[in-house]
This record gives C-alpha cells, sequence and structure tokens, in this order.
C-alpha cells in the first residue's frame, strides 16, 4: 500500500488527507500540539467565516497578485464545492447579510469533530505532539514532547505548516529555516489581517477605546488603490477591523517606506462639495460638536477623530472641514506584532511549486495553505484558499505516486 505523510494538521493538511485516504493511500498526519486543527477551531469562536457567496471574479480579486496561481485551484475545489463538502459532514451552511458564509451552528466545533470521526474511519493515523524539525538521509525527522527524534519516510508528502500567526495554536513559522536551508525561496512571513499602532493621546483611547467609527472608508495618504471600507474598531493603542485588513498590504507597503498615514472618509458617501453645502448651513449658536452632528449626523467618536488629527483645533471654515471629514489623518506607527495577527503573508515562493504544488527541488513533496505565499482579507478567503490548495496538493500527490 502506498504511504502519505502530512505534516500539519490544519484545514489544508487535513483536507489533504482526506483526499490522499479516499483514494486509498495509507495516511499520517504530524502534528506538533496535542490536537490538531487548534486555529480552525479558534476561528469558530468569532464565527467560523468559510467561504464567500460572492462572484468568481470578485472573488478571485481577494487574492490580489496570487489570483492567477490561485484561479485554478479554486475551480477545482471552490467555495460550492465546501459548502458541499460541509453539508455532507452534518453542518449546512447559510450564506449571511454580508455575503459571507457561515456553518448553520457557527462554530468549528461540530464540523471537525465529524470530520476527526470520518478521517479515523478513512484510516488516516493522527500523531499528536509530533514536531516536524527538518529532513533526515532520505526522511523526515520529528521530534516528541521530550526531544525523542524520529525518521519516517514514505511515498509522498504534503507539508501544511500553516503561518506564523497565533504560535500558541501551532504554526509559529519554524519550518522556514530548513526549508531556506534547502535553497527553496520564502518570502519572509509579515503580519496580516492585523490591528495598527496609532498613538492616540491619552485623552482619546480613554474616551474612545472600544468604539466603533462606522461606516468609514480608509485609504493609504499617497497610495491611490481600493480603500477598506466598513467599520474600524479604535483600540487602546490603535484601530484595527475590516477596513483596516482589507489594505493591509498597501499599508505594510507604506511602513517599509518609511511613512504611512491612513486617510479616514468618515463619509464616504458624499462629496467634499455636497459636505461643504450641508455645512454651511451652520447655526450661529450651535458648538463645533452640534454643527457637525446636525449637519452631517457625526457620532462622538467621529467627531473626536477630527479633533484628535487637529490638535484640538477643529476648522470653522466649510470646506476646509469638508475636506478634512473626507481625508482625516491617522498616523500609524507600525503594525501590531504577528502573534496577535488573523494571518500571515508570505511564505513559500509560488516560483518554487508547479501548478500541482509540488516543490520543484524536491519531487514527490507538496505544500499546501497558509505556508504558501499568499494572502486575502478576512472574509472567508484564507479557510478556502487553504482547503482548495490542501484538495490540490492531495490530488498531485496522487497524480505523481500514479505516475
Ligand atoms: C483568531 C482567528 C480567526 C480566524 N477566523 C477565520 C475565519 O473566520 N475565516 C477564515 O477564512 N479564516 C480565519 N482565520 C484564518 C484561518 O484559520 C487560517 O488561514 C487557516 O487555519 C490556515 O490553515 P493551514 O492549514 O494552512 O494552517 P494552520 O491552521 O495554521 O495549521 C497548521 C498546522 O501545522 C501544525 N504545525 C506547525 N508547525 C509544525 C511542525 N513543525 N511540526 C508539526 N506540526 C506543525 C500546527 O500545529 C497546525 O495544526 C482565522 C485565524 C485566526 C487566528
Amino acid at each position: 500500500m502506498t504511504t502519505a505523510t502530512v505534516v500539519g494538521g490544519g484545514p489544508a493538511g487535513l483536507m489533504a488527507a482526506e483526499v490522499l485516504a479516499r483514494a486509498g493511500v495509507a495516511v499520517t498526519v504530524h502534528d506538533r500540539m496535542p490536537s490538531p486543527a487548534r486555529k480552525f477551531l479558534l476561528a469558530g469562536h468569532g464565527g467560523l467565516n468559510l467561504t464567500h457567496s460572492e462572484d468568481r471574479d470578485a472573488f478571485l480579486a481577494r487574492y490580489g497578485s496570487s489570483a492567477e496561481r490561485l484561479a485554478p485551484m479554486l475551480e477545482v475545489f471552490g467555495p460550492q464545492d465546501l459548502r458541499d463538502w460541509c453539508a455532507g459532514l452534518g453542518e449546512a451552511t447559510f450564506v449571511g447579510s454580508s455575503g459571507r458564509v457561515f456553518p448553520r451552528s457557527f462554530r468549528a466545533t461540530p464540523l471537525v469533530r465529524a470530520w476527526f470521526s470520518r478521517l479515523a474511519d478513512l484510516g488516516v493515523r493522527i500523531e499528536r505532539r509530533s514536531r516536524w524539525t527538518g529532513w533526515a538521509d532520505g526522511g523526515l525527522s520529528f521530534a516528541d514532547v521530550d526531544g525523542r527524534q524520529t525518521d519516517v519516510s514514505g511515498d509522498v508528502t504534503v507539508f501544511a505548516l500553516g503561518g506564523a500567526s497565533w504560535p500558541r495554536l501551532g504554526s509559529d513559522g519554524g519550518w522556514v529555516e530548513p526549508f531556506a536551508d534547502r535553497g527553496i525561496a520564502v518570502a519572509a512571513l509579515r503580519p496580516a489581517n492585523v490591528g495598527l499602532r496609532v498613538d492616540w493621546t491619552d485623552r482619546f483611547a480613554d474616551g474612545f477605546e472600544g468604539s466603533p467609527l462606522k461606516h468609514v472608508a480608509l485609504s493609504v495618504r499617497g497610495r491611490p488603490g481600493p480603500g477598506g471600507r466598513g467599520d474600524a474598531m479604535v483600540t487602546r493603542s490603535g484601530i484595527e477591523g475590516g477596513p483596516v485588513y482589507a489594505i493591509g498590504s498597501t499599508i505594510r507597503d507604506a511602513l517599509d517606506a518609511g511613512e504611512c498615514v491612513l486617510e479616514v472618509d468618515l463619509r464616504p458617501a458624499l462629496t467634499v462639495e455636497q459636505l461643504t453645502e450641508r455645512l454651511l448651513r451652520r447655526r450661529p449658536k450651535d458648538s463645533a460638536s452640534n454643527w457637525l452632528r446636525r449637519t452631517l449626523a457625526l457620532d462622538r467618536v467621529g467627531i473626536a477623530l477630527l479633533r484628535e488629527s487637529a490638535s484640538g483645533v477643529l476648522p470653522t471654515d466649510p470646506a476646509v472641514m469638508a475636506t478634512l471629514v473626507k481625508a482625516v489623518p491617522v498616523t500609524v506607527s507600525a503594525t501590531m506584532p504577528i502573534e496577535k495577527a488573523i494571518s500571515t503573508a508570505g511564505g513559500i515562493a509560488w516560483s518554487e511549486v508547479d501548478d500541482a504544488l509540488m516543490l520543484r527541488r524536491m519531487p514527490g513533496t507538496f505544500v499546501a495553505g497558509e505556508m504558501l505565499d499568499w494572502e486575502a482579507p478576512t472574509g472567508g478567503y484564507l479557510l478556502q484558499a487553504s482547503f482548495s490548495t490542501g484538495v490540490v496538493a492531495a490530488r498531485g500527490a496522487l497524480a505523481w505516486l500514479e505516475r
């Protein structure tokens, strides 16, 4: 019987294991944690967003420069396939009002429980607390919790070791060094879908930590391109949320270049001219706050952000105020560390793998999931690509075994 070693038991690795086992391959999954799929389970805590229902072109565009490479993989195993797979595990899915797709229970636990049971039925063995440490002569080396080394060899290998965010859940990016030592190009792992650091004044942070900036549009000064829209959250030491994550790579580029000024459009649906016209309706007795509340319907946090950016002195000229409302400058000093990021940018360069996700330098070794160099915003795109690449790597492994 042919054997496969899957290294890493997250969504990508377990999906690869399922596809291989269904084809009659004897599969062993190694995971360094006491139980696999911890990040997947954690993702379920906030309402597991499995994929998205938007049309193919919009969906693909979320993957930016990796869209071209991922497109055929999303054809092989796309959003509807993922939904069918969930339904097959007893978890029907539904489309939320935002177009995001969730399992009916909103959680990952029932799905993971059913999945483990299916994998066991398929004969997949799971080696827990088994940490891959590198390559040994002709095989793979694993260490147990006591540091005892075991060398394993199989007919084919799929690596799905994830990125480096939330390392306490298992993926710590420890794989980068052994891969790089083999001459495999790995783009530096960087935080993605991560909050930003802003040096708010104590007054603003005390008053507005935890307040949402509702229906805003964010962009980075001097860097045109599609902005991020939605609700952003003010945190004690910065800002986070969907619209921030949507422009994460632009923010990183600006920080790398030495300056990142976020421009917050507090009224994206209105033009500067329309705002000016409304602001001209100021009553003589209006305080600045009343003026902004009454004419533009700005809330307390929006008005406070304007004050924060203007060092407390708000413009009185309607046109100047309108311009500020459309682009409130917020200086970002850094991203939060990768430990706090939802996902990871960077990873194994696309040039290192063929269309079946086999490493060009290591025939018979495949890679899947977040350890590849792609990124996407939140919205279900991360899990979708992890599952899709898991399927593609496994099918590639099967084709290679049959060659
Ligand atoms: C808080 C949070 C919420 C999220 N919510 C969502 C969401 O709603 N929707 C969405 O699309 N995405 C979400 N994500 C992202 C999503 O969980 C990841 O993109 C996905 O889990 C990546 O899958 P993966 O299989 O590539 O890697 P991982 O899930 O990271 O799995 C990798 C596995 O490899 C194991 N491993 C690592 N190194 C070794 C080693 N040396 N030896 C053996 N095993 C090793 C790890 O223990 C781990 O089990 C969320 C992430 C976080 C942190």
